[in-house]
């Protein structure tokens, strides 16, 4: 997706201090941070949603989602996927949102 900021981020056409990366993800501070540790993991590549992806893909995402926070925040963490405009979703690229360094609050706003 040529327009799509997380596919050009994925391609290294956007700069950002790269976390983790491999073959099929990439992981990033969020530019907004919600937490002192709040970093994205997203897919090379393109899909819409969490409902657009395979097994496959979404299991190894969120594996390389836990296996940094199993690394970085030994006190606990949130994983979260926000998905459509409920769910208050704003880049349409499937990305986990990593948050931790902080106590986190139920429910959710
Ligand atoms: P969501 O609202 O769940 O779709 O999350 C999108 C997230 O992407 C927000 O937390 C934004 O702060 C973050 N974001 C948008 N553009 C960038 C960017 N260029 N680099 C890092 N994070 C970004
Ligand atoms: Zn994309």
């Amino acid at each position: 997706m040529t327009d799509c900021i997380f596919c050009k981020i994925a391609n290294h056409d956007i700069p950002v201090k790269v976390v983790f990366e491999d073959d099929l993800c990439l992981a990033f501070p969020d530019i907004n941070p919600q937490a002192p540790t709040h970093l994205l993991v997203i897919p090379k590549q393109h899909f819409a949603n969490v409902t657009q992806a395979g097994d496959s893909l979404l299991g190894h995402v969120l594996k390389a989602a836990a296996g940094i926070a199993e690394k970085s925040l030994p006190g606990g963490f949130r994983i979260v996927i926000n998905t459509g405009e409920d769910g208050g979703q704003t880049v349409d690229h499937l990305h986990l949102h990593l948050l931790g360094g902080r106590d986190m609050k139920w429910p959710p706003g």
